[in-house]
């Protein structure tokens, strides 16, 4: 806060850029100023500070980074990859900066889904995330050719996500988004526990078989201590666009129920829509 004479000029500092109440801040504070004798102009410069949901090691290569939210599936194919681009574009539409790592390294899908493979520039020491959409994103699909298979054994898979993780130059960036590779080994262990993740976030599709695995997954979080900030379930239900009827194709509720059971929270469910289908193609 600067006051000179009848001029003041400051910063309000929100707890976030999304806010709900941030019009209404404004509004409070202008008033209380308007109240304010002797004030003739006023400068103030609205701001938000974003809380770090991890701790930030000086000496750590993703100091840069505020939260790292993992986005898991026990099973493939259940639409994880694309929640998480979703989930991604979704929270920079909020006002945050995002970033996006595909760490699903045997079926890389980010350079599809942000239609574009170029390679990462480097400066010399680390690599430059190429921006899609608003996002910096990441993705192992960009340094290896898209049609040949990742036949890597666990620990090469291993030392290339560390690489991919701590080399890559993010700005800023107040949530990174890491789309984890299915499944609850070695590889989803290591990396939950290098990336030093926040929080993570469990994609599954309604039926038992599905849910099986995701219950694994949630699990193997736990164990790590890394809290589960909830399930998602996609593929929920179909509405037909001839006849507008609901078909629960893999059933409707079930990871409500798994979550309800499991004690973390339900955070909403997408339907089955080709639309999301062609728009990811
Ligand atoms: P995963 O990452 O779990 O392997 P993907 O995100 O690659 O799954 O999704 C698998 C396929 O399903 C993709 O072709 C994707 O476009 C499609 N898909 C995902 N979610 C939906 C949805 N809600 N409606 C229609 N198609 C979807």
């Amino acid at each position: 806060l600067e006051l000179n004479s009848g001029d003041l000029k400051f910063t309000l500092e929100l707890t976030t850029p999304a806010c709900p109440f941030n019009d209404e801040i404004e509004a409070d504070v202008r008033k209380a100023i308007d109240d304010i004798d002797g004030i003739e102009n006023f400068d103030m410069k609205v701001t938000a500070k974003v809380m770090e949901g991890r701790s930030l090691d000086a000496d750590e290569s993703m100091a840069t980074v505020k939260n790292v939210i993992g986005v898991a599936s026990g099973k493939g194919g259940v639409g994880k990859s694309t929640t998480a681009i979703n989930l991604a574009i979704s929270i920079k539409n909020n006002g945050y900066n995002v970033g996006i790592l595909d760490a699903d390294i045997y079926g890389p899908s980010l350079p599809k889904l942000i239609g574009s493979n170029q390679k990462p520039k480097s400066d010399g020491k680390k690599l430059n995330p190429i921006n899609a959409f608003g996002l910096q994103v990441m993705s192992i699909g960009f340094l290896v050719p898209d049609d040949s298979p990742t036949i890597w054994r666990g620990p090469m898979v291993i030392s290339a996500l560390t690489q991919l993780l701590t080399q890559v130059s993010w700005q800023n960036l107040d949530f990174l988004i890491i789309d984890l590779p299915p499944g609850t080994g070695d590889i989803q262990l290591s990396l939950a526990q290098k990336a030093n993740l926040s929080g993570s976030i469990i994609v599954s599709t309604p039926q038992d078989l599905a849910l099986i695995d995701a219950r694994k997954g949630l699990n193997m979080f736990r164990k790590v201590d890394v809290p589960v900030l909830g399930i998602i379930e996609n593929m929920s239900f179909f509405i037909c666009p001839s006849c507008n009827e609901q078909t629960n194709i893999f059933g409707n509720g079930g990871a409500k129920k798994e979550a309800e059971n499991l004690g973390v929270d339900f955070l909403g469910a997408i339907p089955l829509d080709s639309e999301i289908r062609s728009t990811s193609d």
